[in-house]
């Protein structure tokens, strides 16, 4: 049978291929973002103990009340917004298929979405697939800065929504007043969506504020925020995030949510209203991963390669163009076979052939594992 692909371009995600090198070889994986250290014993309890309870079965389709009143409540006092939780809070599994629903629930066919580069890899294909047309602006290393200005160049009639992610993956960089500002400016009067990716809202770093489209009245009229619970509680593979939207937008949403899953794993949903209740755990991650990011940046201090400053999220980047020459793709895997170290090309995060020599180290693991790989870098 001829198949006529929806996505010709897409083939195996860079984090799968570096993961596969990276166990093929033997090599310490810094290349996918996951943690190398398991998640709280209690939270493991809490899960086992929902289950034992029987809650076993579906999920209420937004998710589980309990849970939505606790984000609620988070939102409330980390961002001084009111949001209601039966019609503005939905449980999704993972950002991930929060962003796909998001971008199938607002995306028309030729519908033009603003994405800013280096870009995570997930909205671009979300958006071709619903027959959406991506439109780039690309930020360069190494300040990764948008120029507003500029963008709005590429705005049209034709242009539905703009994306965002702070803090931001790869580059580790966070939002400004200054990038709100701009951002409500340009969406504002126009009819433009903002979906907001705040997957690692609460790993920021030096003192820094996570600037969330929650504290942004005015834009959240327009936005949809998304979240990771994934990062923030060390379960990258409970595949469990949310998405907070007014009710007209959450309304839409759901129509896709719920023909897309349902809902979402029950007994890890109560698990997590329950052990979200005490603050302190999600409040000290800023904290736990800064002290990562600073014990991974003095192992390689004395190294050839160049930090570039992570701001947030688990990643930092690294300029090796002191190194070598080669492109960041082929530099990545040579590092993997010959050296033993996994890391992830910047360059997969553009549309366009970027050839910056820059790479993404992901610090979310063990003191001992960043050590050994430090030691390994340190002679290259
Ligand atoms: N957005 C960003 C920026 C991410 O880095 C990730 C994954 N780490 C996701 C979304 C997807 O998150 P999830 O695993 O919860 O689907
Ligand atoms: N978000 C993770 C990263 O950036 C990977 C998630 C995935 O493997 N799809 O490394």
């Amino acid at each position: 049978m001829l198949i006529s692909s929806k996505l010709p371009n897409a083939g195996t995600t860079i984090f799968t291929v570096m993961s596969a090198l990276a166990n093929q070889h033997h090599a310490i994986n810094l290349s996918q973002g996951f943690p190398n250290f398991d998640c709280s014993d209690e939270l493991k309890s809490l899960v086992e103990k929902y289950m034992r309870q029987g809650y076993n079965q579906y999920a209420p389709m937004p998710g589980v009340p309990a849970l939505r009143e606790i984000i609620a409540e988070k939102i409330q006092s980390l961002y001084g917004m009111a949001v209601d939780p039966e019609t503005e809070i939905t449980i999704t599994a993972g950002a991930t298929q929060a962003l796909y629903c998001t971008i199938s629930a607002f995306i028309r066919p030729d519908d033009e979405v603003i994405l800013i580069e280096p870009a995570y890899d997930s909205y671009r294909p979300a958006v071709e697939v619903n027959g959406g047309i991506p439109v780039t602006y690309e930020m360069s290393a190494p300040g990764y800065r948008v120029d507003w200005r500029m963008l709005e160049r590429l705005v049209t009639w034709k242009t539905r929504m703009i994306i965002v992610n702070t803090p931001h993956n790869p580059t580790g960089k966070i939002l400004s007043e200054l990038d709100w500002a701009e951002l409500q400016r340009l969406a504002e009067d126009r009819d433009i969506l903002v979906l907001c990716d705040e997957a690692y809202e609460h790993i920021v770093f030096d003192g820094k504020k996570h600037k969330s489209l929650l504290l942004k009245p005015k834009i959240y009229e327009r936005g949809l925020a998304v979240f990771s619970f994934g990062k923030t509680l060390h379960t990258t593979g409970w595949k469990l995030g949310c998405v907070v939207a007014p009710p007209d937008l959450t309304r839409e949403f759901r129509k896709v949510h719920q023909f897309n899953v349902f809902s979402v794993n029950t007994p890890m949903q109560h698990a997590v209203a329950e052990y979200l209740q005490s603050p302190q755990r999600y409040l000290e991650l800023d904290a736990f991963f800064e002290k990562k990011r600073d014990y991974l940046l003095s192992a390689m201090q004395g190294s050839r390669f160049v930090p570039i400053a992570s701001e947030g999220t688990y990643f930092q980047l690294f300029d090796y163009s002191n190194i070598s020459d080669e492109k960041d793709t082929e530099f990545v895997k040579r590092m993997t076979t010959e050296h033993g170290v996994a890391a992830i090309p910047v360059s997969s995060f553009y549309s366009s052939n970027k050839d910056e020599k820059v790479i993404r180290l992901c610090f979310a693991k063990t003191e001992e594992t960043l050590a050994r790989a430090g030691e390994i870098l340190r002679k290259i």
